[in-house]
């Protein structure tokens, strides 16, 4: 419910430009974006390499609708790369194909991700394609597997909410990759998604034995403490060794869970968005929990208290 009215609001403008404009200026959207800049994102990645977290950089924005600016996304994830290598950080980058022209030019779309890739692999880095909307899952496998086979450190995004995943996971073993396992953060039809929190769940809880039974490198994506715990026991019985898997987790969502799951020495890697176009994202977040809300609500409130005073003088 509370989801789908977060969605309706996000596609009102009136509204999303309000957030945008007050949104950094009041700093209530640095809870989830470490910022409208890369020196931002840089910033905030040292951070959290300090406290023994890698990053995966996500810079946020729309879908692209013209080969110049595929190629200037581009650019600017090779710039990202560079960056990070620049500053010695512990990172990768994460892209999402539908800013490298997968809407009109898969061809192309393939030949940037491959330069991506190569410019990552040159530097001892690895790339991840995040997985998006479900129009995309075929094309995205598909230049996944080319890119992969050339530069085996690309991992890939599988959602657990679909259908296909489990056979998708099949489909790729032979490659041996790094495969990221979300719950998937998009609405889709029952025809090719389960519908249902609880049968969401139950396909993750079964795909992490899969990602962790020795053909993958996988990375554990959630903030669910039961996928967590069921992942950590797996791992505890097959013993399985840190340096074979990986936790990962958003920027700003469940600190505690965090600091628990490094400290008890797995790796854990932070996916760090920042971008002027956060709005969108920053959205998704709030809809995924009610509290969310509250919190920006709250510092609305606070903002709109501290430029309009009560009055000392009013009678009541
Ligand atoms: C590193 C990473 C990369 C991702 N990449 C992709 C991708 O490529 N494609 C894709 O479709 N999806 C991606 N996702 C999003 C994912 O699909 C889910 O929408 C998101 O992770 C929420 O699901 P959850 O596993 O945390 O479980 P949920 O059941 O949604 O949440 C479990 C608990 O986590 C906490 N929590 C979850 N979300 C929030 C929030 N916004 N604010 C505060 N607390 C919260 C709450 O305590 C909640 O009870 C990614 C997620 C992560 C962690």
């Amino acid at each position: 419910m509370l989801r789908n009215f977060v969605f309706w609001l996000s596609s009102k403008k009136t509204l999303t430009d309000a957030l945008a404009e007050r949104g950094m200026r009041y700093g209530f959207a640095r809870r989830f974006v470490a910022g409208e800049t890369l020196e931002d994102a840089l910033a905030a990645s040292k951070e959290l390499n300090r406290e023994s977290r890698s990053i995966s950089l996500n810079h946020l924005g729309e879908n692209v609708a013209t080969a110049i600016d595929a190629r200037t996304v581009a650019e600017s994830y090779a710039s990202m790369l560079r960056a990070l290598d620049r500053e010695k950080l512990d990172g990768n980058i994460s892209i999402k194909l539908t800013q490298l022209g997968l809407d009109f030019d898969e061809g192309l779309c393939q030949a940037l991700a491959r330069e991506i890739a190569a410019t990552g692999a040159g530097l001892g880095r690895g790339v991840e394609m995040d997985m998006e909307g479900a129009a995309y899952t075929e094309k995205t496998l598909r230049i996944f597997e080319a890119v992969q086979r050339e530069f085996p450190v690309t991992g890939l995004a599988v959602q657990a909410y679909l259908h296909r995943t489990a056979d998708d996971v099949e489909r790729l073993a032979r490659l041996k990759p790094k495969l990221r396992l979300v719950k998937g953060a998009y609405r889709e039809p029952a025809s090719v998604a389960v519908q249902k929190k609880s049968q969401v769940d139950e396909n993750y809880l079964k795909l992490i034995g899969t990602l962790l039974d020795g053909r993958f490198f996988p990375a554990i994506a959630t903030h669910d403490a039961a996928m967590l715990d069921h992942a950590r026991q797996i791992i505890r019985e097959r013993n399985i060794p840190a340096e074979k898997y990986e936790f990962q987790m958003i920027y700003g969502i469940r600190r505690d869970l965090q600091a628990q799951i490094r400290g008890e020495g797995h790796g854990l890697r932070i996916y760090v968005p920042f971008g002027t176009e956060w709005c969108p994202y920053f959205m998704r977040r709030l809809s995924e929990r009610p509290a969310n809300c509250l919190f920006v609500i709250r510092n609305l409130v606070a903002e709109s208290v501290k430029s309009h005073p009560p009055s000392a003088a009013s009678p009541h």
